[in-house]
Protein backbone atom coordinates (compact mmCIF):
# COMPACT_ATOMS: atom_id res chain seq x y z
CA UNK A 1 0.00 0.00 0.00
CA UNK A 2 1.37 3.13 -0.69
CA UNK A 3 2.39 5.96 2.13
CA UNK A 4 -1.38 8.32 2.72
CA UNK A 5 -0.38 11.90 3.06
CA UNK A 6 -0.03 13.63 6.11
CA UNK A 7 -2.19 16.95 5.58
CA UNK A 8 0.10 18.86 8.21
CA UNK A 9 -2.09 22.12 9.69
CA UNK A 10 0.67 24.35 10.69
CA UNK A 11 2.82 27.79 11.61
CA UNK A 12 1.83 27.61 15.00
CA UNK A 13 4.26 28.07 15.36
CA UNK A 14 6.68 27.34 12.27
CA UNK A 15 8.97 26.46 15.36
CA UNK A 16 7.32 23.34 16.36
CA UNK A 17 5.98 23.16 12.24
CA UNK A 18 9.22 22.19 11.13
CA UNK A 19 9.95 19.83 14.43
CA UNK A 20 6.93 17.90 13.08
CA UNK A 21 8.18 17.89 9.53
CA UNK A 22 11.59 16.67 10.85
CA UNK A 23 10.20 13.73 13.03
CA UNK A 24 8.11 12.87 10.39
CA UNK A 25 10.81 12.70 7.22
CA UNK A 26 13.03 10.37 10.15
CA UNK A 27 10.81 8.15 11.24
CA UNK A 28 9.73 7.41 7.72
CA UNK A 29 13.23 6.90 6.88
CA UNK A 30 13.59 4.65 9.87
CA UNK A 31 10.81 2.68 8.96
CA UNK A 32 11.29 2.28 5.07
CA UNK A 33 14.94 2.99 4.52
CA UNK A 34 16.89 4.15 1.70
CA UNK A 35 16.07 7.47 0.28
CA UNK A 36 12.49 6.90 1.64
CA UNK A 37 11.01 10.41 3.12
CA UNK A 38 7.16 11.15 3.88
CA UNK A 39 4.80 12.17 1.91
CA UNK A 40 3.37 14.97 2.67
CA UNK A 41 1.35 18.77 2.60
CA UNK A 42 2.02 21.54 4.61
CA UNK A 43 -0.33 24.20 5.20
CA UNK A 44 1.57 26.55 7.44
CA UNK A 45 -0.80 30.01 8.72
CA UNK A 46 0.51 33.37 9.28
CA UNK A 47 0.97 32.91 13.20
CA UNK A 48 0.60 36.65 14.13
CA UNK A 49 -3.45 35.92 12.56
CA UNK A 50 -4.05 32.97 14.85
CA UNK A 51 -2.29 34.44 17.70
CA UNK A 52 -4.62 38.04 17.67
CA UNK A 53 -7.38 35.36 17.65
CA UNK A 54 -6.73 33.34 20.47
CA UNK A 55 -6.11 36.45 23.02
CA UNK A 56 -9.06 37.97 21.57
CA UNK A 57 -10.88 34.83 22.31
CA UNK A 58 -12.35 34.87 18.81
CA UNK A 59 -12.06 31.22 18.24
CA UNK A 60 -15.14 31.09 15.58
CA UNK A 61 -13.46 33.05 13.70
CA UNK A 62 -10.13 30.64 14.24
CA UNK A 63 -12.21 27.47 13.93
CA UNK A 64 -13.03 29.13 10.21
CA UNK A 65 -9.78 29.79 8.89
CA UNK A 66 -8.85 26.17 10.41
CA UNK A 67 -11.48 24.79 8.58
CA UNK A 68 -10.27 26.40 5.15
CA UNK A 69 -6.74 25.39 5.89
CA UNK A 70 -8.04 21.81 6.29
CA UNK A 71 -9.95 22.13 2.98
CA UNK A 72 -7.44 23.13 1.06
CA UNK A 73 -5.35 20.61 1.86
CA UNK A 74 -7.93 18.05 1.56
CA UNK A 75 -8.45 19.59 -1.88
CA UNK A 76 -4.53 19.13 -2.55
CA UNK A 77 -4.91 14.83 -1.47
CA UNK A 78 -4.22 14.48 1.93
CA UNK A 79 -5.12 11.41 3.87
CA UNK A 80 -5.38 12.66 7.05
CA UNK A 81 -5.08 15.85 9.10
CA UNK A 82 -1.92 15.86 12.10
CA UNK A 83 -3.11 19.66 13.72
CA UNK A 84 0.51 20.76 14.92
CA UNK A 85 -0.84 22.54 17.97
CA UNK A 86 -2.02 21.68 21.33
CA UNK A 87 -4.00 25.13 21.83
CA UNK A 88 -5.86 24.52 18.55
CA UNK A 89 -7.37 21.21 19.42
CA UNK A 90 -9.71 23.04 20.97
CA UNK A 91 -11.44 23.46 17.78
CA UNK A 92 -10.78 19.63 16.96
CA UNK A 93 -14.38 18.75 17.39
CA UNK A 94 -15.94 21.40 15.38
CA UNK A 95 -13.27 21.11 12.85
CA UNK A 96 -13.88 17.08 12.23
CA UNK A 97 -17.26 17.71 11.60
CA UNK A 98 -16.59 20.44 9.02
CA UNK A 99 -14.10 18.33 7.35
CA UNK A 100 -14.44 15.18 6.33
CA UNK A 101 -10.74 13.67 6.49
CA UNK A 102 -9.93 12.23 9.76
CA UNK A 103 -8.01 13.99 12.67
CA UNK A 104 -5.45 12.05 14.77
CA UNK A 105 -6.05 13.92 17.72
CA UNK A 106 -2.77 14.89 19.74
CA UNK A 107 -4.14 13.42 22.83
CA UNK A 108 -4.87 9.87 21.95
CA UNK A 109 -0.96 9.13 21.02
CA UNK A 110 -0.05 10.67 24.28
CA UNK A 111 -2.29 9.22 26.53
CA UNK A 112 -1.80 5.62 24.63
CA UNK A 113 1.97 6.23 25.47
CA UNK A 114 1.41 7.19 29.48
CA UNK A 115 -0.63 4.35 30.09
CA UNK A 116 1.48 2.08 28.15
CA UNK A 117 3.70 3.02 30.88
CA UNK A 118 1.65 2.40 33.31
CA UNK A 119 1.11 5.91 34.59
CA UNK A 120 -2.15 7.94 35.44
CA UNK A 121 -1.48 11.00 37.13
CA UNK A 122 -0.01 13.28 35.16
CA UNK A 123 1.30 17.29 35.16
CA UNK A 124 0.17 19.25 32.24
CA UNK A 125 2.17 22.39 30.85
CA UNK A 126 0.93 24.28 28.00
CA UNK A 127 -0.62 27.42 27.32
CA UNK A 128 -3.11 28.78 29.22
CA UNK A 129 -5.80 27.93 27.42
CA UNK A 130 -4.86 24.57 27.28
CA UNK A 131 -3.82 24.20 30.81
CA UNK A 132 -7.51 25.83 31.84
CA UNK A 133 -10.01 25.10 29.35
CA UNK A 134 -11.52 21.48 29.14
CA UNK A 135 -10.61 20.85 25.35
CA UNK A 136 -7.26 18.69 26.35
CA UNK A 137 -7.58 17.81 30.20
CA UNK A 138 -11.06 16.12 29.32
CA UNK A 139 -10.47 14.40 26.76
CA UNK A 140 -7.46 12.78 28.61
CA UNK A 141 -10.04 12.17 31.76
CA UNK A 142 -13.07 10.90 29.92
CA UNK A 143 -11.30 8.67 27.25
CA UNK A 144 -8.22 7.64 28.89
CA UNK A 145 -8.55 7.65 32.58
CA UNK A 146 -5.77 10.08 33.15
CA UNK A 147 -5.83 12.14 36.19
CA UNK A 148 -4.40 15.40 35.15
CA UNK A 149 -2.66 18.34 37.50
CA UNK A 150 -1.78 21.58 36.10
CA UNK A 151 0.08 24.62 37.60
CA UNK A 152 -0.27 26.66 40.17
CA UNK A 153 -1.84 30.48 39.26
CA UNK A 154 1.66 32.51 38.69
CA UNK A 155 3.31 29.09 37.24
CA UNK A 156 0.56 28.65 34.47
CA UNK A 157 1.37 32.34 33.80
CA UNK A 158 5.01 31.71 33.33
CA UNK A 159 4.34 29.28 31.44
CA UNK A 160 2.35 30.61 29.03
CA UNK A 161 4.57 33.88 29.03
CA UNK A 162 7.72 31.91 28.04
CA UNK A 163 5.68 30.44 25.10
CA UNK A 164 4.44 33.50 23.34
CA UNK A 165 7.13 35.69 24.38
CA UNK A 166 10.02 33.05 23.76
CA UNK A 167 9.41 30.00 21.58
CA UNK A 168 7.20 30.38 19.27
CA UNK A 169 9.71 33.21 18.38
CA UNK A 170 12.39 31.41 17.92
CA UNK A 171 14.06 32.09 21.68
CA UNK A 172 15.37 30.02 23.83
CA UNK A 173 16.27 31.05 27.33
CA UNK A 174 18.78 29.40 29.81
CA UNK A 175 16.67 31.42 32.41
CA UNK A 176 13.25 29.90 31.09
CA UNK A 177 14.28 26.31 31.17
CA UNK A 178 15.47 27.02 34.69
CA UNK A 179 12.04 28.05 35.57
CA UNK A 180 10.64 25.50 33.77
CA UNK A 181 12.54 22.62 35.67
CA UNK A 182 11.12 24.36 38.56
CA UNK A 183 7.67 24.36 38.14
CA UNK A 184 7.99 20.87 37.17
CA UNK A 185 9.34 19.89 40.59
CA UNK A 186 6.33 21.39 41.53
CA UNK A 187 4.26 19.25 40.22
CA UNK A 188 6.46 16.42 40.80
CA UNK A 189 5.89 17.33 44.50
CA UNK A 190 2.36 17.47 44.68
CA UNK A 191 2.72 13.94 43.20
CA UNK A 192 2.93 14.04 39.19
CA UNK A 193 4.33 10.64 37.99
CA UNK A 194 4.88 12.45 34.65
CA UNK A 195 4.73 15.64 33.36
CA UNK A 196 3.25 16.19 29.38
CA UNK A 197 5.27 19.29 27.45
CA UNK A 198 1.60 19.71 26.33
CA UNK A 199 2.53 22.25 24.07
CA UNK A 200 3.85 21.85 21.03
CA UNK A 201 6.93 24.22 21.30
CA UNK A 202 8.12 22.85 24.61
CA UNK A 203 10.40 20.43 23.35
CA UNK A 204 12.95 23.28 22.32
CA UNK A 205 13.21 24.10 25.47
CA UNK A 206 12.87 21.54 28.15
CA UNK A 207 14.49 17.75 27.93
CA UNK A 208 14.71 14.66 29.67
CA UNK A 209 17.21 15.37 32.16
CA UNK A 210 15.30 18.87 33.67
CA UNK A 211 12.99 16.17 35.23
CA UNK A 212 12.74 13.94 37.76
CA UNK A 213 9.87 12.16 36.86
CA UNK A 214 9.49 10.96 32.32
CA UNK A 215 8.04 13.46 30.04
CA UNK A 216 5.86 12.70 27.27
CA UNK A 217 6.51 15.28 24.74
CA UNK A 218 3.28 15.82 22.23
CA UNK A 219 5.18 17.16 19.35
CA UNK A 220 7.47 13.66 19.15
CA UNK A 221 4.07 11.50 19.96
CA UNK A 222 2.00 13.07 17.73
CA UNK A 223 4.49 12.69 14.65
CA UNK A 224 5.39 9.65 15.34
CA UNK A 225 1.75 8.73 15.23
CA UNK A 226 1.30 10.10 12.15
CA UNK A 227 3.91 8.15 10.88
CA UNK A 228 2.21 5.24 11.39
CA UNK A 229 -1.12 5.72 10.29
CA UNK A 230 0.83 7.38 7.14
CA UNK A 231 2.70 3.57 6.63
CA UNK A 232 -0.24 1.42 8.50
CA UNK A 233 -1.86 -1.16 5.94
CA UNK A 234 -4.81 0.17 6.22
CA UNK A 235 -7.22 3.04 5.27
CA UNK A 236 -6.86 6.59 7.06
CA UNK A 237 -9.86 5.81 9.46
CA UNK A 238 -8.50 6.66 12.78
CA UNK A 239 -8.67 3.77 14.81
CA UNK A 240 -8.75 4.65 18.88
CA UNK A 241 -8.26 1.31 19.66
CA UNK A 242 -4.46 2.06 18.66
CA UNK A 243 -3.68 4.06 21.50
CA UNK A 244 -5.10 1.88 23.80
CA UNK A 245 -2.66 -0.34 24.91
CA UNK A 246 -2.30 0.93 28.59
N1 LIG B 1 2.15 25.49 19.58
C1 LIG B 1 1.55 25.85 20.82
C2 LIG B 1 0.63 24.79 21.34
O1 LIG B 1 0.90 23.64 21.10
C3 LIG B 1 1.19 27.26 21.04
C4 LIG B 1 0.92 28.06 19.82
C5 LIG B 1 -0.53 28.04 19.52
O2 LIG B 1 -1.24 28.69 20.27
O3 LIG B 1 -0.98 27.41 18.61
O4 LIG B 1 -0.31 25.01 22.03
Amino acid sequence: MPQKVIGLLGGMSWESSAEYYRIINQGVRDRLGGLHSACCLLWSFDFADVEALQHAGRWEEATALLVEAARRLERGGADFLVLCTVTMHRMADDLQVAVPLPLLHIADPTAGRIRAAGLRRVGLLGTAFTMEQPFLRGRLKDRHGLEVLVPEDADRALVHRVIYEELVQGRVEPASRDAYRAVIARLVARGAEAVILGCTEIMLLVRPEDSAVPLFDTTALHAEAAVDLALADEPARIDQTRFNEG
